[in-house]
């Protein structure tokens, strides 16, 4: 029996970190939709060009392009005794094609942990970098503050805000995730699939519950 697991949470909540973590401890495979998109474009392979086509004339790569890419990530060996899936499915309509796409492998969505956090953690957590002109440092104000705020502590340039780490930027961001992710946590506890953990924690105590969800 495969196991699969669906990871959810929005940005800002460490979900990459956790779910690095949760290959390690399980030895399942992860498998990024994001990364999975950049293997088939570079290797130029025919859903690969099929998507970049897609995506030259500014439109939405189509399910089955996508579902396409998975099922051919499932099917090699590494992917025997299942997978971690991390960015897909967004939506409850790829949630019912990616069932389709396990039962054709035999397994169904086994886990559905969802790291969640509030949107004023996540807008503080993501809005507060600022990066130096002259050299890309970064710092941030909470976390890695410069000694004097706007000068770079390496090469006392100025630091500016860049336009995805401004607080309006990110909140929008933020606000556009809850929205388009609602229907599928509904979706996933609706069918007793999901379970809720507090992001907001120190990334060891988030690994913890994780792994105790999981049964690890
Ligand atoms: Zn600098």
């Amino acid at each position: 029996m495969q196991t699969y697991i669906v990871l959810l949470g929005p940005p800002g909540v460490g979900k990459g970190t956790q779910a690095e973590i949760i290959a390690k401890s399980t030895g399942l495979p992860h498998i990024s939709s994001g990364d999975l998109f950049r293997e088939n474009i570079k290797n130029a392979t025919n859903l690969g060009k099929l998507a970049q086509s897609f995506m030259n004339k500014g439109e939405l790569v189509p399910d089955d392009v996508t579902i396409g890419m998975i099922r051919d990530r499932l099917s090699r060996p590494d992917c025997r005794a299942g997978a971690l899936l991390d960015g897909f499915p967004r939506t409850t309509v790829q949630a019912e094609a990616l069932e389709k796409l396990l039962a054709e492998f035999g397994g169904t969505v086994n886990y559905v942990p969802y790291i969640a956090a509030s949107e004023a953690t996540l807008v503080e957590r993501l809005s507060g970098r600022w990066t130096c002109k002259s050299q890309g440092h970064i710092f941030h104000e909470k976390y890695n503050p410069p000694k004097t705020p706007g000068v770079c502590d390496l090469d006392g340039s100025d630091l500016y805000q860049r336009d995805d780490d401004k607080a309006e930027t990110v909140t929008r961001r933020i606000q556009v995730y809850f929205a388009q992710t609602a229907p599928l946590i509904a979706y996933y506890r609706e069918r007793g699939l999901l379970s809720e953990i507090d992001g907001a924690q120190p990334i060891e105590q988030v690994s913890l519950e994780l792994l105790a969800v999981l049964g690890k």
